[in-house]
């Protein structure tokens, strides 16, 4: 099976001839990590010679506080894809169905083949989840769905009427999970958290990371909220020592400087907002976006698009035949973006 499987394509970074280099193609933060997680990274390196707190106590504490959920609730992985691939592994038995949209997270057929359960993806309605379709698609076989929302890469998001009567539709045997990896820049107050979704809906969980807000991609930490059977038996399959013990501390800390770190995401959900305006001014059409990034359906001119950024050192992410996925970063990659992005207009 392997054999046939495709393998994850990382977003890569790309040089322009004059050696300009910006990439817009993994939906990071563009800023580093705050000097006191700096500090607390540096700290934690002189324990390396330890294994980390297999149980990441601290952390799982500080999570719980900042939610108010019991730590009996979370379960952390070496990333947010990690959490998710235990997800497939609970559920993963032959002729087990998973339902979600598509296109969506593209880590989610690679989990469905890898654990043997059947894929089942449901076209996305324009940009948009069509919830319609994808409780119509839940079968006695169907033992989880994934609702990514924002969506990656199309960045729309769902809003509570649609997703609660979505909710009220799927049978509590099967266990839903809210993907919200670009949850911090949700600004369209009509778009629910999800963790006040699960608190009282068993089969609800949601997925959270600390890779694009918090800005420690590099560091792989991420978690899952739900009840406590949910949690419990992904906590069970969860590699011994996954969260390594930099991830912990660096974690810790982001949360104990969440509002400076939330102060730059309201700095890239400003330049979203320019962004998105500007290619609007172009001539695009850019489906609203409540993640850190715009969606493009440029059809056959993808690769194109993707080439032509890449002259300019823009490394955005493409999807054939379908469009690209260009992450928001700092205010001068954005401006050598649009840049690219009109010339490619005119
Ligand atoms: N979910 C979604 C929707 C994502 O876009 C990503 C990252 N691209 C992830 C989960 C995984 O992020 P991480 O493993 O870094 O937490």
């Amino acid at each position: 099976m392997l054999d046939t499987m495709p393998a994850y394509k990382p977003g890569k970074a790309v040089v322009a001839p004059d050696g300009r280099s910006y990439k817009l193609s993994s939906n990071e933060s563009p800023y580093g990590p705050l000097p006191s997680v700096v500090e607390a990274i540096a700290e934690g390196a002189r324990e390396v010679n330890r294994y980390p707190d297999p149980g990441a106590v601290r952390l799982t504490e500080a999570i719980a506080a900042r939610y108010a959920v019991p730590p009996e609730h979370i379960a952390l992985g070496a990333g947010s894809v990690t959490v998710a691939q235990q997800l497939f592994e609970t559920v993963g038995e032959p002729g087990v169905e998973v339902v979600y949209a598509w296109r969506s997270f593209e880590a989610y057929p690679l989990l469905a083949d890898l654990s043997g359960v059947t894929s089942v993806q449901v076209p996305l309605a324009g940009e948009d989840h069509d919830l319609d379709a994808m409780a119509a698609a839940i079968t006695d076989r169907t033992r989880m769905v994934l609702v990514c929302n924002p969506n990656n890469p199309t960045g729309t998001a769902i809003r509570r009427g649609a997703l609660e009567a979505f909710l009220d539709r799927v049978p509590e045997r099967v266990l839903v999970v809210l993907d919200e990896a670009y949850r911090e820049y949700i600004r369209d107050e009509d778009v629910p958290d999800g963790i006040t979704l699960y608190r009282d809906r068993p089969n609800v969980c949601v997925l959270r990371t600390f890779s694009k807000a918090y800005g420690l991609a590099g560091l792989r930490v991420g978690y899952l909220i739900a009840h406590e059977p949910v949690a419990t038996a992904v906590r069970k399959t969860i590699i011994p020592f996954a969260v390594n013990h930099l991830a912990q501390v660096a974690a810790v800390a982001s949360l104990a400087a969440e509002d400076e770190l939330l102060e730059r995401v309201e700095r890239v959900v400003k330049e979203r907002t320019r962004v998105r305006e500007a290619l609007i001014a172009q001539g695009w059409t850019v489906p609203p976006t409540e993640a850190n990034f715009v969606w493009l359906r440029l059809g056959e001119r993808t690769l194109d698009f993707a080439a032509a950024c890449a002259v300019e050192g823009v490394a955005v992410r493409p999807f054939a035949g379908e469009g690209a996925r260009v992450s928001i970063g700092d205010p001068e990659a954005n401006d050598a973006f649009l840049a690219a992005a009109g010339a490619f207009r005119e």
